[in-house]
Order: structure tokens, then C-alpha cells, then sequence
């Protein structure tokens, strides 16, 4: 496969990832913005004002780390792409971002509720603890700045008031992390309605800790934040 290629099979699999969180509700009207990190001073991303449950593959703009678009192009690139760009410059590991507006993992902000708790393995073992960036007002330099330190240690984290934010090493990693947040988020939402969430204690998250090597994984940069009493219960 030659470069050319290879870009076309990545704005394919950016299209196909924006259409599955327009279909999921992640995103709605012309919500979110995505992009993939094609070279180091290379963005492929989603153009402003455009529903993401029918975009193109043609209608995606490249642009540089700046943010300016390469080519000539009569669509404009997210406001929301400066995010992207800042965690693309604190993590040259991630290669792709994916952002959206998930209903319940948003509520939670809205209601004022901690997502940081350990509930499942899965979520503990692949994204750990689930922050929340500052309130920030969309479209500004705000928005980079209360995500800018959260992003040099969390792979996925949800902005107030406002959204999600997943980092990958491709589009469909960023995707899955996305997914794994608003399940965590529903079923700490059925946990609450079921009359409280009752974490995993403090033992049986450092046990998770030391076996995450056998999923073929890293531990997570947050670990230490996993075994607060925030986040877990006191073993008896
Ligand atoms: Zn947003």
C-alpha cells in the first residue's frame, strides 16, 4: 500500500468512526470533531457545520499543527480543532482524537457527579479514572487550556458541562475508549438509580494493577489516582 492509499483507507475509517457516534447519540446535528494524525506536522480532520452522521470522505480538511488547511478548501475546520491540536502536542503518541457529546457521561458533569470511581475492571484496567476538564467556554482558548495537563496522563476524560475527549493510537482506538466511557458512565447511571454505587475496594483494584500485563496492557498513567478513597473503598 503506498501513502495514498493509506490516507484514503484513514479518511474511510474517520468516516465510518463519525458516522457510528451520530448513530450511537454520542453526537447530534452537526456536533463533534475528529482527526487523525496522519505525519507529524499532519492533521486530517472534520470540517465545522457539518452533520458527522453524513459526511464524506472528500469533505475532510488536512491541515498543518497550526491548524491552517494545506490545500485550498470552502470548508473550515472545527472551532473545537485547537483541542485536538494542543493533545497532539503534549502526547506524540496519540494518533488520533476523537470528540463528542455523550448523553450520560455528560449528565453526570451536569449533575455534578464523579465519574472517577472504580466500578469495573475493564474501564480500571484500560482507562483507569475518568476526570473531569473545568468548565470552559466553548470555541476558546479556554477549552485547550482545561484539558492541556489532563491529557499528558488520561487517554479519556469528560469536559463540564460540554463533552468527551478520547486520545488512540488510531481512530478506532480513540473510538473504543469513547465507548468504554459512556458505558462506565451508564452503569454507574443504573448503579445510582439502583440506590448507590458501591466501588471496588482498594485490594481488589491493586490486584487489577499487577495483572493488567495479561490483557496485553499498560498500567495506566493515573494508577496512583485509582487507590484514593475517592475512587475506591476502604478494604474491611
Ligand atoms: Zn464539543
Amino acid at each position: 500500500m503506498d501513502i495514498t492509499d493509506i490516507h484514503e483507507a484513514l479518511r474511510n475509517d474517520l468516516v465510518e468512526v463519525a458516522k457510528l457516534c451520530y448513530e450511537r447519540r454520542y453526537i447530534c446535528g452537526t456536533e463533534g470533531n475528529f482527526s487523525i494524525r496522519l505525519d507529524e506536522d499532519l492533521i486530517l480532520t472534520t470540517p465545522a457545520s457539518t452533520c458527522k452522521g453524513r459526511l464524506k470522505a472528500d469533505e475532510l480538511i488536512l491541515t498543518n499543527l497550526e491548524g491552517k488547511p494545506i490545500e485550498p478548501t470552502v470548508r473550515k475546520p472545527s472551532t473545537e480543532l485547537a483541542m485536538h491540536l494542543t493533545a497532539y502536542r503534549k502526547r506524540p503518541d496519540v494518533r488520533a482524537i476523537v470528540h463528542a457529546h455523550p448523553t450520560v457521561a455528560v449528565g453526570f458533569t451536569v449533575a455534578g457527579q464523579s465519574l472517577a470511581k472504580c466500578v469495573l475492571p475493564e474501564v480500571v484496567c484500560t482507562l483507569g479514572a475518568i476526570p473531569v476538564a473545568p468548565y470552559a467556554t466553548p470555541s476558546t482558548d479556554e477549552v485547550s487550556k482545561s484539558i492541556e495537563e489532563l491529557v499528558t496522563t488520561y487517554d479519556a476524560l469528560v469536559m463540564d458541562h460540554h463533552g468527551a475527549l478520547a486520545l488512540g493510537k488510531d481512530i478506532w482506538d480513540a473510538y473504543y475508549k469513547l465507548e468504554t466511557l459512556e458505558h462506565h458512565a451508564e452503569t454507574m447511571m443504573v448503579a445510582h438509580l439502583l440506590g448507590g454505587v458501591k466501588p471496588l475496594h482498594k485490594s481488589q483494584v491493586e490486584k487489577l494493577m499487577d495483572i493488567v500485563g495479561v490483557y496485553g496492557l499498560k498500567k495506566p498513567a493515573c494508577a496512583p489516582e485509582l487507590l484514593k478513597p475517592d475512587a475506591c473503598a476502604k478494604d474491611a
